[in-house]
């Protein structure tokens, strides 16, 4: 890839205006989920595979994967996302709920979770004062204990007589196609006018675009954002941004909504704010990624002539998309995790097997490839108390090409 093409194939899922958009990815025959565990390494190369195209729609900014096959992802049990065993996440998502049970006074009230997992995020709040807590997720276990209660299915404008005063969804947006259709049944559930602040957290996409971090981009999602192109997303179907902010180093959004006084007619031109440097960007990004990739293959190559041992850290999806998006998997030792759930597993059209901290004392890695910089430290902590001391590299901007 070279340079930035534009194509038309296809009606943008987020605002159904026909293309064109900006092509700014491209990866193959990729794994269509990045987060289930895999009990064999034969079956985790053997796992599901589909082909990813990004485009960024010229029209609403929302970026799609456009070959995306909604009947090839399966978020079932097994399903592995909890990063709640990193005190630096922990830390984060315990800030996040005070932030929002302060600013919307939850002492007392229900708070709904869409896409609540196994419910550790939402339990927060209950710790914090909320009275009542509703979490739906097809993947969770049901159950209803102690003021929460988790519901195994999707959150549906069906269910709107469990009303709530506060609605969140985190990292739940960016894995669906038809983004709107979510922000519309959320409209059913409260019924008109509810003044229920609705917020939602989804990965930043101008990170990734600006730190060429094609290692964030994978199948499951099919959907990116800017904050522009968020707001944007949210104005159309029917909701204000009250508040649109950076999180988590910066790699987070964070939107905070509610429903909308007047509501934009789904006809109506949407707004453009930020389309044209969104449009540079993506143009940046298209040039500079398969110059990125040529770097990191050529690293990994020298590293592995010279005999050193590599060793990913960190085995969620920016592992998966790593791996995949380079190709390189055979060349890893192992995939260090902290989370003793994914210990002894593989991770899906990955050769490496999941080991824990304590492993890499047999192993003795050479280098340390870090998928998230923001864990750099808390992990230099963990080698110091195995006495090793590898080089770390995080991937943060890591292997840019010099002339970027
Ligand atoms: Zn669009």
């Amino acid at each position: 890839m070279t340079a930035t093409t534009t194509t038309k194939i296809a009606d943008c899922p987020s605002c159904n205006v026909h293309g064109p958009f900006e092509i700014v990815f491209r990866a193959d025959r990729i794994p269509v989920n990045s987060c289930i565990l895999i009990e064999s390494v034969t079956a985790a190369a053997d796992y599901p595979r589909g082909d990813l195209l990004l485009g960024v729609c010229q029209a609403c900014g929302v970026a799609t994967n456009l070959l995306f096959d909604t009947g090839l992802v399966d978020y079932r049990p097994g399903y592995e996302v909890s990063q709640i065993h990193s005190p630096t996440f922990g830390g984060y998502a315990r800030r996040l709920a005070a932030e929002w049970f302060e600013r919307y006074n939850l002492g007392g009230k229900h708070v709904v979770e869409i896409g609540c997992g196994s419910g550790e995020f939402l339990s927060l709040f209950l710790e914090l004062g909320a009275g009542r807590a509703t979490g739906f997720d097809p993947a969770c276990a049901p159950s209803d204990a102690g003021g929460l209660r988790l519901i195994d299915r999707e959150f549906s404008a069906a269910d709107g007589q469990l009303g709530g005063d506060f609605i969140f969804c985190r990292h739940t947006l960016e894995h669906l196609h038809d983004t709107g259709r979510l922000l519309d049944q959320i409209h059913g559930y409260l019924g008109p006018d509810s003044g229920v602040p609705v917020c939602f957290e989804v990965p930043d996409f101008q990170r990734i675009l600006d730190e060429c971090a094609f290692w964030d981009i994978y199948y499951e999602h099919c959907s990116y954002f800017t904050a522009d192109s968020l707001a944007r997303l949210f104005r159309r179907h029917g909701f204000e941004a009250l508040d649109v902010r950076l999180t988590y180093a910066d790699q987070y959004l964070v939107i905070d909504a509610r429903q909308a006084a007047v509501r934009a007619s789904a006809t109506a031109p949407v707004a453009t704010d930020g389309l044209s440097a969104l449009r540079e960007s993506a143009h940046r990004f298209a040039v500079q990624c398969a110059a990125m990739l040529d770097t990191w293959s050529g690293r990994i190559a020298d590293w592995r002539r010279a005999g050193r041992t590599i060793v990913l850290w960190g085995s969620g999806s920016k592992a998966v998309g790593f791996l995949t998006g380079l190709g390189c998997d055979a060349e890893i030792a192992a995939v260090v995790d902290i989370n003793p759930a994914k210990q002894g597993v593989y991770m899906p059209g990955c050769r490496p097997q999941i080991i824990a901290p304590r492993d890499l004392v047999t192993i003795k890695p050479d280098v340390i490839l870090i998928m998230n910089p923001i864990y750099t430290e808390e992990i230099r902590d963990d080698l110091t108390r195995l006495g090793l001391a590898p080089e770390l590299v995080p991937l943060e901007m890591e292997g840019m090409p010099a002339h970027a």
